[in-house]
Formats: C-alpha cells, sequence, structure tokens
C-alpha cells in the first residue's frame, strides 16, 4: 500500500467524467440492423447530444475523457476536432462496437490498432485508454491493453479506487480506473426513464459518501442519452455541486491515471 496521499493536495476526492461516443452502432450492434427504432434514437449522438455535452463541459472549464468508436471518429472527424480543441482526453472504445468478451487476443488487438489509427489520423495524439464496448470484455481485453501502450483501461466495477494492472509482469502498469452500472446514464435513462433531478440526486449523494472516504466516481455518458435536454441538466447538476464542494478533483481518465501511477512510484 502506497502511504502517499490519495489525491492531489487540497483534494479530497476525484471525479472523471467519460463519455462514450457510440454512435448508432451500439444499438445497431445490441438490436440488430433492422431495429430503426434503436438505431435512429442513436443517431443523435453525433448529431446533436454531443454538441451539448461539449458546451456544458466548456462553460465548466471541465476537461473529459472522450471513448470514441472507430467509425464514429471516421464519420465525423469534426466532433473529435472540437473535443480535442476543447482540451478533452482522447480513448478508444473498439471499432464498431461488437463486444469483445468473445472475442480472440488478435481479434481484439486488430480492432484496438484500427481504432487508434482512425484516432491519430484526426488527432495527431495517441489515445490514452479503453473502454470496451458494452462493459464486454475478457481477459484478452488486458493484454490488448498493455500491448497497445495505453494507460488505463475503464472496464471493471470491483471497486471505489483505480488499481494497477500488469498482465504481463513485464509489461508496462495499466492503471485500471472503476466503472459502476450506478454512473452510467443507461441505467437511468435507457433501461429504465428517471426524472434527470432524482439521477442528479442520486449522483450528489455517491459523491457525497465518496468525497468522504476520499474515493473516485468516474461517470460514463452517452451523448444521444445525456446529451437530450433534460437529462444534460443531471450532468450539469452534478458537476455544479462538484465544483461548489471546491476540494473534489475533476479531472481527465489519463491524469488521474498518471497520478496514480506516480503516487505508487512515490510510495
Ligand atoms: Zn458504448
Amino acid at each position: 500500500m502506497s502511504s502517499s496521499p490519495t489525491w492531489p493536495a487540497g483534494h479530497r476526492s476525484a471525479l472523471v467524467v467519460s463519455i462514450d461516443v457510440d454512435g448508432p452502432y451500439g444499438e445497431i450492434n445490441h438490436h440488430g440492423p433492422d431495429d430503426s427504432y434503436w438505431w435512429s434514437q442513436a443517431e443523435y449522438d453525433l448529431n446533436a447530444g454531443i454538441w451539448r455535452l461539449l458546451d456544458i463541459l466548456r462553460d465548466r472549464a471541465v476537461a473529459a475523457s472522450f471513448c470514441w468508436v472507430g467509425r464514429c471518429v471516421e464519420d465525423r472527424p469534426d466532433a473529435v476536432e472540437r473535443a480535442q480543441d476543447d482540451g478533452h482526453d482522447h480513448a478508444i472504445h473498439s471499432w464498431d462496437h461488437r463486444h469483445y468478451a468473445r472475442r480472440s487476443y488478435e481479434d481484439q488487438l486488430q480492432d484496438a490498432i484500427r481504432t487508434v489509427e482512425a484516432l491519430e489520423a484526426v488527432t495527431g495524439q495517441r489515445p490514452t485508454g479503453h473502454k470496451s464496448p458494452g462493459w464486454s470484455f475478457n481477459d484478452e481485453t488486458r493484454r490488448v491493453v498493455q500491448e497497445l501502450g495505453l494507460l488505463w483501461q475503464m472496464d471493471y466495477a470491483r471497486s471505489d479506487l483505480p488499481w494497477i494492472d500488469r498482465p504481463d509482469p513485464d509489461g508496462a502498469p495499466v492503471v485500471q480506473l472503476p466503472q459502476s452500472r450506478f454512473y452510467d446514464d443507461y441505467t437511468y435513462f435507457v433501461d429504465a426513464t428517471v426524472n434527470p433531478r432524482n439521477a442528479a440526486e442520486f449522483w450528489r449523494d455517491d459523491l457525497d459518501v465518496l468525497r468522504a472516504e476520499g474515493k473516485l466516481m468516474c461517470l460514463t455518458l452517452h451523448p444521444w442519452v445525456s446529451g437530450r435536454p433534460g437529462p444534460s441538466n443531471a450532468l450539469a447538476n452534478l458537476l455544479d455541486y462538484a465544483i461548489s464542494l471546491g476540494d473534489i478533483w475533476i479531472a481527465r481518465a489519463d491524469h488521474v491515471a498518471q497520478w496514480w501511477l506516480e503516487r505508487e512510484a512515490t510510495g
């Protein structure tokens, strides 16, 4: 265990806003290409939702981490460019949102490389992290992330703090950042329909507990869901609350991961 402070000076806990840009591909894979009801809902992602979320983040000077489906990068490089101009972090979220859990190491690796290359072509920078499509992954996924030299992965829900992963003990460390279905907007606005004020209240209550314990909240939002008018207020409300507390480190995933590595290195 490290004896270093959990978070940078002056901060009691940390909040990462991660935004999964699935475009229509998540719903196409989930419901099938013939289910126009769902993929048409998700077309809101890049046409409308992402721009509203970008504005909310910009208005509050909050830097987030965008997890891109490779095909979305190809479809709308202008959205990637805007996110980059606004100072957000970039991560990969598979090529076309086909789930990873039953795919081989080599298949996942090629899928991830294609996505990395699409992002690099637009941003000129290497993405820093990985989140699996639909949180569908296996042990090979961790090896792929390490092989690609990515700094972080956000797939495991097992704790409220990061942990350092080395699938190959001789390879570079990967920081595992915790996800939770309770911090995923699907739970509130797709699997159910909740009043956005209640969603924000749920998140604020969780943040209070995590702040008291010195832990980490990683939100997972989708532009076609949280970019809708009412649900966008749930994010705005949580951010305004976190900012008002004055001691929440609202940080990009790569910055939290980098901090965690430095913290472990200094013991
Ligand atoms: Zn997704």
